[in-house]
């Protein structure tokens, strides 16, 4: 029976005796034995009683069992629902109660946690250990490596997503079959995965980079993938010369070039590194190609429209810029106030439309009325602009522009020219509460490993370089900026810590 995501991603390898995960030790899994496995967990999902659209939230730790489960939704039309592993108990309270997910899987230590919260929930529990033990497998190898593809179509959910909760609350975004399958075909495509590639996947799978982008990207495509249980640059840099892509965030690549074993000669079997989730340092690309002679590649997206911009596989991939909206994708700049267009050049909303953009937020109907425009635009929430020759780069987030005595800041501005001082590894810039002028900006700076920062030379620098609205009121220095897993940098816990 016809379901698209499935047939797609995974039905399409029946049979194959292809590599699909190389785990870092143990066997090979191949395609048919991916299946296999998809499918005995498919069985043990639907003998626990759950039916089609029943959401089955997962928080485990990285596995080929993990990802196997992800496919086991998909054969047996449940809709998946993947939780970051570094959430508390308290915090998966809400994803749980919020999804109304009838079957939770956690890591065996969990388990004694949230038995009370699922029995409330009326949520079933099974574990998976980042071992690929536990009561799932435990039931799934009772059952057989054959599983009846349950129907479904591209307009059927397939998995809910929590944002990565950067500037608020997670949201749960619905992505149809339809979202996934669009994205997974036109990124193999653009970036020309083949069966010929070995991907080295160290990304978290709870996260649409890890998961949607890197996993369906290789699936689509009949590559394998190296499958790491989390970054670490010396496993990394032993196995890059097995592997031909890299997909990472851009912590990544500031890693391995702070390692001196990663080389040229070290990357002379890959064919592309691809960046994103936060932005990459346009000197962190710059000293990438003088190390490897390889050009990063950037793209951006996010949970609610999978990928939507990319740096051109072939072609110019230039620094500080997300590249181009990807075919079948339509972007646009508008106004902040008003949503109309913006001529080119001019920072505003970046849109988005396209068979990407997901449904909406689950059971945040004003939330998605205000975001998903009726024409099906998306209002990202980022701001941008596209230059003269087409490139879209991305100026920041709509909630962290400063509105000092009337006037747009946009951090980023700002921020180059910090990055750019003696002593000055990275920089954050945020508005904080100011009596005259509504807010103002500053500065928080992170030294170079060794060096010391000389704010007032800082100061003096910026006042020769920025108009005085735009100059920092106050500089922090500070050890390393706040991060999520994902490499972003949240910058709502310094406008708490700095009186935002
Ligand atoms: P929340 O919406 O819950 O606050 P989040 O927006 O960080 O969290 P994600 O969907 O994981 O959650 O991240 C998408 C965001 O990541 C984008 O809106 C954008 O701000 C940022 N992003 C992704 N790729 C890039 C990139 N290449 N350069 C700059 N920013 C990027
Ligand atoms: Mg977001």
């Amino acid at each position: 029976m016809a379901n698209p995501l499935y047939d797609t991603l995974f039905g399409r390898h029946a049979g194959r005796r292809t590599p699909f995960l190389i785990p870092q030790s143990g066997p090979v899994i191949s395609h048919a034995d991916f299946l296999g496995l998809a499918a005995r967990i498919a069985h043990a999902l639907v003998d626990a009683g759950l039916s089609p659209g029943d959401r089955v939230a997962a928080q485990v730790e990285k596995s080929p069992q993990a990802l196997a489960l992800y496919a086991a939704c998909t054969q047996a039309g449940l809709v998946f629902l993947p939780l970051n592993t570094g959430y508390t108990v308290e915090e998966l309270s809400y994803f749980i109660e919020d999804s109304g997910a009838r079957m939770v899987i956690c890591d065996p230590s969990r388990e004694a946690d949230l038995a009370p919260l699922c029995d409330r929930c009326g949520a079933q529990i099974l574990t998976l250990g980042a071992d690929g033990h536990g009561g799932l497998m435990a039931q799934a190898a009772r059952h057989e490596d054959r599983f009846e593809t349950v129907a479904r179509s591209e307009e059927d959910l397939a998995a809910f997503l929590y944002t990565s909760g950067t500037t608020g609350r997670s949201k749960g975004a619905m992505l149809s079959q339809g979202n996934l399958i669009s994205n997974a075909v036109t990124l193999a495509e653009h970036w020309r995965f083949t069966e010929e590639d070995v991907l080295l996947h160290a990304l978290p799978i709870f996260h649409t980079h890890g998961l949607f982008v890197a996993t369906n990207v290789c699936a689509v495509a009949g590559a394998s993938m190296i499958f790491l249980p989390k970054f670490d640059a010396g496993a990394l840099i032993e196995l890059m010369p097995k592997a031909t892509a890299l997909m990472g965030v851009p912590t990544f690549y500031t890693r391995l070039l702070g390692d001196e074993r990663f080389t040229r000669e070290l990357t002379e079997n890959m064919r592309l590194f691809i960046s994103g989730s936060a932005p990459l340092l346009a000197e962190t690309h710059a000293e990438f190609e003088k190390r490897t002679g390889h050009r990063i590649l950037e793209r951006y997206g996010m949970t609610e429209t999978n990928m939507t911009t990319s740096n051109p596989y072939e072609g110019e991939r230039r620094a500080g810029t997300v590249g181009f909206a990807l075919p079948g994708v339509e972007l646009k700049i508008t106004d902040r106030e008003t949503g109309a267009e913006l001529p080119q050049g001019e920072i505003g909303l970046i849109e988005v439309r396209g068979p990407n953009v997901f449904k909406g937020y689950w059971q945040m109907p004003e939330k998605t009325k205000a975001e998903l425009r009726e024409d099906g635009f998306f209002i990202t929430g980022d701001l941008g602009r596209i230059d003269e020759d087409g490139y879209v780069s991305i100026v920041g987030r709509d909630k962290d522009l400063i509105i000092s005595g009337g006037y747009n800041i946009y951090p980023k501005e700002i921020e180059l020219l910090l990055d750019a001082q003696p002593g000055v590894l990275e920089s954050a810039v945020i508005g904080v509460k100011d009596a005259d002028f509504g807010e103002s900006v500053l500065g928080v700076l992170v030294p170079r490993p060794g060096a010391k920062i000389d704010p007032e030379a800082v100061m003096a620098a910026m006042q020769g370089q920025l108009a005085r609205f735009k100059q920092p009121r106050r500089l922090e220095i500070i050890n390393e900026l706040p991060r999520n897993t994902m490499g972003k940098v949240q910058k709502n816990l310094l406008r708490d810590r700095f009186g935002g």
